[in-house]
């Protein structure tokens, strides 16, 4: 098969210098090496992408011995990382061949035959993000038509959509996230495979969704990706106890904007929000006069969360988070005056005011009147 050879010279400032050493070194050692996926579709939509991948047909000790402050890391698949600072490493992966293997569950368990970049392109999900950049050259490399359905503004999938969702139920979501981010379509048989495989996420271990869900969540469109979730019935296979609500539409519109000014967003926020009114259903049910108000909560914040976890992981630091951010919604609103200074000074007032404020502003309207008393105090 020929691909398209595209010529595109990108802004240099665009591209990142370490992805640039380590492909130039990587062929100086005698291998191919290429920048590949999202980093080439953000480029050419003139977003700056977050992090750069490469692709090689190194193999993963090939290219650990050519960097020397690198090391191999794998799960379902090796990788080499190569340190630039402590925050900072560039990833590298050898092409790919043949088919994921899954067990029964839809797990996958092999998946790491090495291959040519012909062969890697069809391992990748969607054509949009099948694109490789060779910068010797300064050619973009489309084997599955990516730069038309750039263009064209459409996600397609590499191959047969139901297959490939079967093989990957984890590319469901990521279709809803650039379907979104791109404004794109979707061409009908992968729409309807989405809907009827959306149950299939399910057999995603729990850690695996948490990463994607922060990538869904956390960025400017996080609105109409949650539209889009409910819609294609994949919102209740990542969390179950959450229905939309005026709560949620103010909370991720908030979102949006800190992100767009530049503003630090913590997923704990994301998950307080989401299982809100769970949390309030569970203190309902189980209140018993007898029971001290704090015991019900924590209960009840434990119950809900111990539900969630089920579906997608949450680290202990965010499970904590949450809980405080529910806790400290009882005490903003009972607040005995002389505990006001106290509570201002703690630690995580801040983001249990922000969310009485967008609760003051959705569903409990009623609340209006103490969020501007806490905010006044604070000035
Ligand atoms: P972003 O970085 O904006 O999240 P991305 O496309 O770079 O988007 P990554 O998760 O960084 O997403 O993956 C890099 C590339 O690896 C993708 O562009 C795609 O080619 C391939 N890829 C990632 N996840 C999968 C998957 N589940 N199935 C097939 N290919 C995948
Ligand atoms: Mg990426």
């Amino acid at each position: 098969m020929t691909p398209v050879r595209q010529t595109i010279k990108f802004d240099k400032k665009l591209l990142d210098k370490d992805a640039i050493k380590v492909v130039h070194n990587l062929i100086k050692a005698g291998y191919d090496a290429y920048l590949v996926g999202g980093c080439i579709r953000d480029l050419l939509l003139g977003y700056e992408p977050k992090d750069f991948d490469i692709a090689t047909n190194a193999t993963p000790e090939q290219v650990h011995k050519t960097f020397k402050r690198s090391r191999i890391i794998g799960r379902r698949f090796r990788l080499v990382h190569i340190m630039f600072s402590a925050r900072k490493f560039i990833e590298v992966a050898t092409f790919r061949a043949g088919k994921v293997k899954t067990s029964n569950s839809g797990v996958v368990v092999r998946d790491n035959f090495y291959g040519s970049l012909e062969e890697d392109v069809f391992r990748r999900d969607f054509t949009v993000n099948g694109l490789y950049y060779d910068l010797v050259n300064s050619q973009v490399i489309d084997y599955v038509g990516g730069l038309d359905d750039l263009k064209a503004a459409e996600i397609n999938m590499i191959g047969n959509p139901k297959e490939r969702f079967e093989e990957d139920p984890v590319r469901m979501i990521r279709a809803v996230r650039f379907k979104v981010k791109l404004s794109a379509q979707f061409e009908l048989e992968l729409s309807k495979s989405i809907s009827s495989n959306a149950h299939l996420l399910a057999n995603i271990p729990p850690a695996r969704l948490y990463e994607e869900v922060i990538k869904l969540f956390h960025n400017e469109n996080s609105i109409e990706v949650f539209n889009e979730l409910l819609n294609f019935g994949l919102l209740k296979h990542l969390f179950s106890q959450t229905k939309e609500s005026l709560f949620i539409n103010a909370a991720l519109e908030n979102t949006s904007k800190r992100i767009k000014s530049g503003n630090s967003v913590t997923p704990a926020f994301i998950f307080a929000v989401f299982l809100w009114s769970a949390f309030n259903l569970r203190v309902v049910v189980t209140d018993k006069k007898n029971k001290p108000r704090l015991e019900i909560m924590i209960n009840a914040a434990e119950f809900v969360i111990k539900n969630q976890t089920q579906q997608v992981m949450m680290p202990r630091w965010l499970s904590t988070r949450v809980k405080d951010i529910w806790l400290m919604q009882y005490q903003l609103e009972n607040c005995n005056p002389k505990k006001e200074r106290d509570l201002i000074s703690n630690q995580r007032f801040r983001m249990a005011y922000d969310f009485l404020v967008l609760r003051s502003q959705s569903i409990d309207l009623e609340l209006k009147n103490k969020a501007e008393y806490w905010t006044a105090l604070q000035n």
